[in-house]
């Protein structure tokens, strides 16, 4: 089991201390399957349990993408927060409650810091696909309801860096989003954005068409008059 890992050196983006968390070898990484919102399914170990970083020393719960820290918010983080969080060490092999304490942290952290709405999305839908990995539905929609909401505000507010999340998967994460949480109308909406901005990459519509056919699908099942939906 060993070389499934090893030994990332980490240092603090709070406390400056160094120390060494486990991650997965790439090459040691079975995919199974992806659903409609990339959330990967694995055959055997999940890396994604070993994405957050947990400082030993300062309990700060971070991944490798976070911005530095300001003075203010280093401050804010060690005079207050991280006094008052219980956390035993995640540095080594981590199970799946583990995996989520520390994303759960993670995600306060980058409440906490301001940290960009795409970090605080990408981290409440991480979340999500751990409930969902659980088969625990009610949990997992909460997540995703505090996914989609950061990334419609993300996309009403533009403020995003369209190298990292182009505007077209941006709109194909929503409706996707839109379309788990069974909220038919906005996942139409968003679907139709996709299909109408000339600019979109025809990657994302084409992937957004076969996705809309499979909700469509679903929602011809759950109303009795589908018509609005079937026939667009
Ligand atoms: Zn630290």
């Amino acid at each position: 089991m060993t070389e499934l890992f090893y030994d990332k050196s980490v240092t603090c983006i709070a406390c400056g201390q160094a120390f060494k968390t486990k991650r997965m070898r790439v090459n040691s990484v079975r995919i199974e399957k992806v659903d409609g919102d990339f959330c990967p399914h694995y055959t055997a170990e999940n890396p994604l349990y070993y994405d957050v970083n947990v400082c030993p020393h300062c309990k700060l719960a971070f991944t490798d993408n976070f911005s530095p820290l300001s003075l203010a918010n280093k401050e804010r983080l060690t005079q207050g927060y991280l006094h008052k969080i219980q956390v035993h060490d995640l540095c080594g092999e981590r199970t799946w409650q583990d995996a989520l304490r520390s994303y759960e942290l993670a995600l306060v952290t980058s409440q906490l810091v301001n940290e960009k709405m795409l970090m605080q999305a990408n981290l409440a839908l991480r979340i999500a696909w751990l409930y969902r990995y659980e088969h625990r539905s009610a949990d997992e929609q909460r997540f995703l309801r505090i996914a989609v909401d950061l990334y419609v505000k993300m996309y009403q507010e533009q403020n995003y860096d369209t190298e990292v999340m182009p505007d077209a998967k941006l709109m194909y994460i929503i409706a996707e989003l839109f379309g788990r949480l069974k909220e038919w109308n906005k996942t139409k909406v968003w679907f139709s954005h996709l299909f109408t901005d000339q600019t979109a990459d025809a990657k994302w519509r084409a992937r957004g068409r076969d996705r809309w056919l499979e909700f469509k699908a679903m929602i011809k099942e759950e109303t009795e008059d589908p018509d609005g939906y079937a026939g667009t």
